[in-house]
């Protein structure tokens, strides 16, 4: 455990003496709310609360969520109540912790099905982006130290992780969010994989990195003697888990993959990095059918950069990334770097005219958070309700469906055999109509069939086919025809 020194020394240059005072209250609150606890590891639970608040500096979240990131388990696990909390740090900060515990209420059961409902629902649920990348911090310190807890509970949380959290990073643009995710995550999802893919990364890693290192060189020279500004370059490895899924997709050949390292030049001007992807390619021969322009054609999460690939000369095939710093900002930190970016938009006047323009015209690229969150709901959610069955698994169906559509969405034998339903624990009609967050409970008994009648009612295509194809089956279709008004049979 650190002192609040140590957290401070993270904060940016900068942080007002305000939110460094707000960010000290929270952990000194945290701190003396849970003296008592444990973690599984036997440390102190504080050090989970302080971690989380790490993350979130480095992700260069506002003071209102690092402190939160102290107190996100606070109302959940210790005495102090929601008014408590409103009253020693407000309604958003508050806001943010019930948030945060709204979240972690879903869990993951396994089921293919209900991932991509999990996803939605954790955007649905989330009133707030912060809510959202409090929780990924939290997930991260809990998947670092797995170790301590239950196998079975260690593979359902590395499982939930890849599954549905790295996702989540993913479609907020937080590659490196997505990246940390896995990585902690795949040791315990699949740890022979994992121990196959971290002994070719090592053995393959060190000598592209050499072979980089000299092109590098090289490229400097040339670069220095002409107008050109490079801000900084770094090399990234590959991360585990996101090798490993290539591999997969290469049948395990590791010599079809060409990213294992990649040299990421950025640059200052969307002009530059066409003019270094010139220079690199009279300087080397490009693979061709490798150079890719995600400038102008951005990935779908934002994602801004140029790439080619080498032959370097000395054997070895390499990717070289260009980009300008904001594109870097908003690769590795996404809508948590809205602020930086904005800052340093501001800081350099006119001088990303030509990127804005870009972005009215294409309608891509740097939004606020809060706009961006509202445009991944009105994405994903439109017209979609999520509804629980009594075990927790979350099913995602459209407005206004009834238990009826419930049931068949669970499965067709449970549609065809309905005797009753319950809907928060209380017996309900079958056409009521559902909203977010029920739980359903259907009850079923053999000799109970589909009616005709709920073809009236039902909302979901699938519904509608299951109860037609089991009257069809049981019944004359002449029967069906008669009895149906045809515009309720599409
Ligand atoms: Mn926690």
């Amino acid at each position: 455990m650190t002192s609040f020194e140590d957290i401070q020394a993270l904060l940016p240059e900068g942080t007002s003496k305000q939110d460094i005072d707000l960010i000290q209250k929270a952990y000194e609150f945290a701190k003396e709310a849970h003296k008592e606890h444990k973690r599984f590891s036997g440390e102190p639970y504080f050090t989970h609360l302080e971690e989380t608040a790490k993350t979130l500096i480095r992700y260069e979240m506002d003071a209102q969520t690092i402190a939160a990131g102290f107190l996100h388990d606070t109302i959940e696990d210790t005495d102090i109540t929601e008014e408590e909390m409103k009253k020693e740090f407000g309604e958003e900060i508050t806001n943010l912790i019930k948030g945060v515990t709204k979240l972690g209420k879903i869990k993951y059961r396994g089921h293919v099905r209900s991932i991509e409902s999990l996803r939605k629902f954790l955007i649905a649920l989330a009133d707030d982006y912060r809510v959202l990348i409090i929780k990924l911090a939290d997930r991260l310190h809990n998947l670092q130290t797995l170790e301590h807890v239950r196998e079975d509970k260690q593979k359902r949380i590395a499982l939930e992780s890849i599954e549905v959290y790295a996702p989540l990073a993913d479609r907020l643009g937080i590659g490196r969010f997505k990246g940390e995710i896995e990585d902690a995550a795949f040791k315990y999802a699949y740890p022979a994989e994992y121990a196959e893919t971290i002994k070719i990364l090592k053995e393959r890693a060190g000598d592209t990195t050499e072979s980089l290192h000299s092109i590098y060189n090289k490229l400097k020279e040339e670069l220095d003697s002409s107008h050109v500004q490079v801000t900084h370059v770094d090399y990234r490895i590959k991360h585990a888990y996101s090798l490993w899924k290539k591999l997969q997709k290469y049948n395990m050949n590791i010599d079809k993959i060409y990213d294992i390292v990649a040299l990421r030049v950025v640059v200052s001007s969307v002009e530059d990095c066409y003019y270094v992807l010139g220079l690199i390619h009279s300087l080397w021969k490009p693979l061709p059918g490798r150079i890719k322009d995600y400038i102008a054609l951005p990935k779908t999460n934002g994602y801004q950069s140029l790439h080619t690939t080498i032959f370097t000369g000395d054997g070895c095939i390499a990717e070289i990334q260009i980009r300008t710093e904001e594109m870097h900002a908003q690769a590795e930190y996404g809508i948590a770097s809205h602020y930086s970016y904005k800052e340093s938009n501001e800081k350099n006047g006119k001088k990303f005219e030509w990127v804005e323009n870009l972005k009215e015209v294409k309608n891509i690229g740097v939004k606020s958070p809060q706009d961006l969150l509202k445009q991944l709901k009105a994405d994903y959610l439109n017209n979609r309700i999520f509804v629980f069955t009594p075990k927790g698994d979350v099913l995602d169906l459209p407005e206004e469906s009834t238990p009826v559509d419930f049931a068949y969405a669970i499965h067709s034998e449970i549609g065809d055999h309905i005797a009753g339903v319950k809907v928060n624990g209380k017996m309900a009609p079958l056409d009521t109509k559902l909203n977010s967050s029920d739980i359903v409970e259907v009850q079923t008994k053999k000799e109970g069939s589909p009616s005709l009648r709920w073809l009236y009612f039902v909302k979901t295509a699938l519904a509608k086919k299951q109860i037609r194809n089991y009257v069809k089956e049981h019944k004359s279709e002449n029967l069906l025809y008669r009895v149906i008004p045809k515009k309720y049979l599409d």
